[in-house]
């Protein structure tokens, strides 16, 4: 039996009802009496959000608002503080490139967002995803906004057999198709709050589904297969080591990453390289000459592309701190720009000391 085709009209008429109240959201009904959002908040939010989830990113969110109300404010930021107030959100060069973004809008005519998708892209670390997102959502642009969960939504009302990501061509064009002119930013909403929170990825609610009727998915009772997935491949393991230097007042021998590259300009223990095999001799890394001694455990982190196991050693000293590297005080060590997989080390070296008081 032929289903009938998929309505943007009934998924704008779920997202009046059920939309998610956002700290960065303006809600429908405001929407409707012409509140428009601030695109700063709308930007701020969608760069936070990639990679990352909505619980995780509220708490940030409101941290940088609070500090950063306006677009100039963050662009006039140390590129320090912003790095600090990133540490723990992962993915650390949208941080770098949050701030070569604000600084490039502030320094435009008129210091706004440019309000179409073209205008936006050609921004600092904003890519097609960002720039259709904040386009749809802060300016009422068309465009088409597919993330994970508009992925597994259309996937599964469309029964898309393709698996990811080579799917992703299509089930834009089939997005594309479903996008009315008519509130597009509240569209790309619906569809964005469908996926999280009826659509899910286990166990999709759709009883409660407002198209239901149209979903192929529903139809062959599969729900749960949709999106198909490519087969993932093994993420290989890396070893490093890390040198834990404490000086006898609690102080913490820091330094920062180069700006290339994973976790580029954060805050780490210095240590050797992460090399496929543990080194041969990894003491030979170390930044001053001290009585090292292993901590017990293995720190591990899973990166994108790959799993890392660190090992570390601890020592004692007053030595001045090697060039590239500083003592950072006890109390300054939980605002240092630490990387979760940093925060882990320390705290296996001095538990509590990464937790802010
Ligand atoms: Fe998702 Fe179920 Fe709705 Fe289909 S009917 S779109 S599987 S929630």
């Amino acid at each position: 039996m032929a289903l009938p085709a998929p309505d943007s009209a009934a998924l704008l008429a779920w997202y009046d009802r059920h939309a998610r109240r956002l700290p960065w959201r303006v809600p429908p009904e405001d929407r409707a009496v012409g509140v428009l959002p601030d695109p700063y908040r709308i930007w701020l939010s969608e760069v936070m959000l990639q990679q990352t989830t909505v619980a995780a990113v509220k708490s940030y969110f409101e941290a940088f608002t609070a500090r950063w109300p306006r677009l100039e404010d963050l662009a006039a930021a140390s590129r320090d503080d912003v790095m600090k107030a990133w540490a723990g959100l992962g993915y650390y060069s949208r941080a770098r490139n949050l701030k070569a973004c604000a600084e490039a809008v502030a320094a435009l005519p008129g210091g706004r967002f440019p309000d179409t998708e073209e205008g936006l892209r050609a921004l600092p670390g904003i890519g097609a995803y960002t720039a259709a997102a904040v386009a749809a959502i802060a300016f009422d642009r068309r465009a088409v906004v597919v993330d994970g969960n508009v992925e597994r939504v259309i996937s599964r009302l469309h029964a898309v057999e393709t698996p990811l990501p080579a799917a992703k061509p299509e089930i834009r064009a089939l997005a594309d198709a479903l996008t009315p002119d008519e509130r597009p930013g509240d569209f790309a909403q619906a569809v964005m709050d469908l996926g999280a929170t009826i659509c899910t990825p286990k166990r999709p609610a759709c009883g409660l589904c407002p198209v239901q009727a149209s979903c192929a998915a529903r139809a062959m009772g599969l729900q749960e297969t949709f999106p198909r997935k490519a087969p993932k491949k093994d993420r290989p393991t890396r070893f490093g080591t890390v040198f834990a230097a404490v000086r006898p007042d609690g102080a913490l021998l820091l330094r920062r990453r180069g700006d290339k590259g994973l976790l580029g300009g954060m805050t780490e223990l210095p240590g050797t390289d992460w090399t496929e095999a543990p080194a041969a001799d990894p003491l030979a890394a170390a930044p001053l000459a001290a009585a090292w001694t292993p901590v017990s455990g293995l720190v591990e982190h899973t990166f994108t592309h790959f799993h890392l196991k660190l090992s570390v050693v601890r020592a004692t000293s007053d030595a001045p701190a090697p060039d590239g590297c500083w003592w950072s005080a006890p109390g300054d060590i939980a605002g240092e720009a630490l990387p979760t997989v940093m925060k882990k080390a320390v705290e296996a070296a001095i538990p509590g000391s990464t937790r802010r008081r």
